[in-house]
């Protein structure tokens, strides 16, 4: 969701003047784009701080300006803490603020201009620099749609946030606290924005959410769509070959979201959705709402309605009160469920939640000996996931020039990394790829040659070029 957020930010400066550079020392503005989950990730923001700040003296040095600003949940979460901490920060914007930067860019500009840099952050604190509203969705009434050269240079696949915050309260997370409230965006503005990206080229929306299955947006006529009914209206988008979206909550899988999988053909057979554990009882204690029980049987009923359906998930180790035969039963899921990939993390107290009220947590070094069994079955799991597509014909989306001549890179159905010879006039079409080998983070392939196939290829790659 940051990296959608990020690029809304440039959207929105984009009138103002600012585009995009990759080498800090040329950079008059930099936003630290920040995210909260773990405490691991928070702490990077002031490590980072300070390389930016000894940028910004050279620059001085050389009569230029470097303003910067902290956006993210980092700055929603710490507030002008961030500007105590760290004085020489210009502007603190949360995540429901960034409609709002230019103005407060505009504000800090004058504010700051002739003043030292400690008086420069004082005056942004008292001039109200520090902009942490919640004002719902509002912020996405005033983003700008993204401009053409903007997506064509981004690629061709693009997030798309249909859904922020969350009502969840799990015990260990932060989100419902960065975030905010759950909110879902309209039906029209998701297909408006939709619509404007497959046009600038896109050809693939990953819809993003905190909680993206609670989705459950307003339409025309002012009747609530859930998830399955936005995924069969984007479906319908002319020249929009795929659609995924993430994350998921188990209880929110519902119904028509499970058929979705079975009627929508763009929507990839390939769903990410967390457990967190494999024990009923840390499931409790995380307040999931759910059993395993319960994850497994969501998990039967999407495979029944897709039955090429590859599963992602999430895990966390030592949340307080994990004994070792809790820690077992989660290897113990990661092997019946088979996880095509899998994020694993050690449980971080973020202040301010239960969990970091628990007396009962887990030493460090726990945890990291947990970490590392758990990253071991899930890498296995991974690569036996690659070995198996080996010998299979994937649907390959061809997006981009290879690192060697006559090469292209695209993804699979499962978002695995493909590599495979094939000319640059394919890049934009979806072509059924024969996998030949698997790498660790990769897997080759070659075009499918039968005559058949070849002539089907060949008609889609005239259609994209006309
Ligand atoms: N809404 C999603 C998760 C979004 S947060 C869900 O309910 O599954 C993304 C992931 O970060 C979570 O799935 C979790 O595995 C991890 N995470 C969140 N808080 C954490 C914490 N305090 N410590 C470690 N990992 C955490
Ligand atoms: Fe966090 Fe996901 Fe739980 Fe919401 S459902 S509180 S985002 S882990």
């Amino acid at each position: 969701m940051n990296v959608y957020d990020s690029e809304r930010m440039t959207d929105a400066l984009a009138p103002h003047g600012y585009e995009t550079t990759t080498e800090l020392e040329s950079a008059d503005l930099v936003l630290l784009n920040t995210c909260h989950i773990r405490e691991k990730a928070s702490e990077k923001v002031f490590s980072e701080l300070g390389r930016l700040n000894e940028i910004r003296e050279a620059r001085r040095a050389n009569g230029q300006e470097m303003m910067i600003g902290v956006t993210g949940c980092v700055a929603q979460a710490e507030g002008e803490e961030i500007i105590r901490r760290a004085p020489d920060v210009d502007l603190v914007v949360g995540p429901q603020a960034y409609h709002r930067l230019p103005d407060l860019i505009a504000k800090a500009t004058t504010r700051t201009r002739g003043l030292g840099a400690r008086e420069a952050a004082a005056a942004a604190t008292r001039s109200g620099l520090v902009d942490t509203d919640f004002p719902g969705a509002e912020k996405f009434e005033h983003l700008p749609l993204p401009r053409r050269e903007a997506t064509i240079a981004r690629g061709l696949t693009a997030f798309l946030t249909v859904q922020e915050g969350c009502d969840k309260f799990c015990s260990f997370c932060v989100v419902p606290y960065t975030r905010g409230a759950e909110v879902s965006r309209p039906v029209e503005q998701v297909l408006r924005e939709a619509r404007g990206l497959v046009d600038a080229g896109v050809r693939e929306i990953t819809l993003l959410g905190q909680n993206v299955n609670a989705y459950h947006g307003h339409d025309a006529k002012g009747a609530v769509v859930g998830l399955g009914g936005l995924l069969h209206r984007l479906a319908e988008i002319d020249g929009l070959a795929r659609l995924r979206y993430t994350t998921s909550h188990p209880t929110d899988m519902d119904d028509t979201l499970i058929a979705a999988h079975r009627d929508i053909a763009k929507l990839m057979p390939y769903l990410h959705l967390p457990v967190q554990s494999g024990s009923d009882a840390i499931l409790k204690a995380m307040n999931r709402r759910h059993t395993i029980a319960d994850y497994l049987k969501v998990i039967e009923r999407v495979k029944a309605a897709r039955p090429d359906m590859a599963m992602s998930g999430d895990f966390i180790v030592g949340f307080p009160g994990e004994t070792d035969a809790d820690f077992e039963q989660t290897l113990q899921i990661v092997r019946e469920v088979g996880y095509a990939s899998a994020y694993t993390f050690k449980y971080s107290i973020r202040p301010g939640t239960p969990g970091a009220g628990m007396d009962n947590q887990v030493p460090e070094a726990l945890k990291t000996e947990r970490l590392l069994r758990l990253q071991d079955l899930v890498t296995t799991q991974m690569r036996a996931f690659g070995a198996a597509c080996v010998g299979r014909t994937l649907d390959v989306l061809l997006e981009r020039k290879g690192r060697f001549p006559g090469q292209l890179g695209g993804r699979s159905p499962y978002l695995q990394a493909v590599h495979l010879e094939a000319p640059e006039s394919l890049i934009g079409t979806v072509q059924p790829v024969e996998i030949v080998a698997a790498g660790n983070n990769s897997i080759q392939g070659k075009i499918v040659t039968d005559l058949e196939s070849k002539s089907a290829s060949l008609n889609v790659s005239i259609v994209a070029v006309a």
